[in-house]
């Protein structure tokens, strides 16, 4: 029997210390629509969608090859799209994200996986279906960035769970 495909997606888990400060600032500033599990909170950096199982162990190896660096993103910007997803963003994009992003997609690319051609836009989803922005002023959270992980998306009647398959350290930058 052949096994099911797996729904697939690199992202940038929330650090403990991230998730625990977003979520009282959520519980002080309840939010409407539908929010995003604590631990859901991420930063996709790209999605593969339905893949077979066995081209996990392509994907771990071609993460393994990149040498990306840390960095720490400040999250300064609460924003909503008009589909309803309220996110928070960074108001500056640190040059060692976008180099890990885009040597990932090179990388997943060259390998002959297809991705979504539009600009990476880098955010982290709070909730979906918000129908207005929080009035709340904006917060600020710094997330200092050290792994990246590829993740399995389940969902079930419990919700959508994110299932780590593999993780890669991001390195601290060499002192000028
Ligand atoms: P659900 O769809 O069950 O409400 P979810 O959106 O968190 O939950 P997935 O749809 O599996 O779960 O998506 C996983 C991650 O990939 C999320 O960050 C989502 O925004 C992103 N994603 C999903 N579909 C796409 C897509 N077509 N292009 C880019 N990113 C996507
Ligand atoms: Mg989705």
């Amino acid at each position: 029997m052949s096994t099911p495909p797996l729904r697939l997606f690199f992202a940038i888990p929330c650090c403990p210390q991230l998730v625990r400060d977003i979520s009282d600032w959520r519980a002080r500033n309840p939010i409407d629509g539908k929010s995003v599990a604590p631990e859901n909170l991420h930063m996709t950096l790209a999605f593969l969608g339905s893949q077979p199982r066995g081209q996990v162990a392509s994907l771990e190896a071609l993460a393994a090859s990149l040498t990306p660096t840390a960095f720490t993103l400040q999250l300064d910007r609460l924003a909503r799209w008009k589909n309803g997803l309220l996110y928070l963003a960074p108001s500056r994009t640190p040059p060692a994200l976008t180099d890990l992003e885009h040597s990932l997609r090179e990388t997943l690319l060259s390998a002959g996986f297809n991705l979504e051609t539009r600009p990476f836009k880098p955010h982290l989803t709070l909730a979906r279906h918000c129908p207005r922005l929080p009035s709340a002023p904006t917060p600020t959270f710094d997330w200092p960035a050290t792994e990246f992980t590829l993740y399995a998306s389940e969902n079930s009647a419990r919700g959508t769970r994110y299932h780590a398959i593999g993780q890669w350290p991001l390195r601290p930058p060499t002192p000028a």
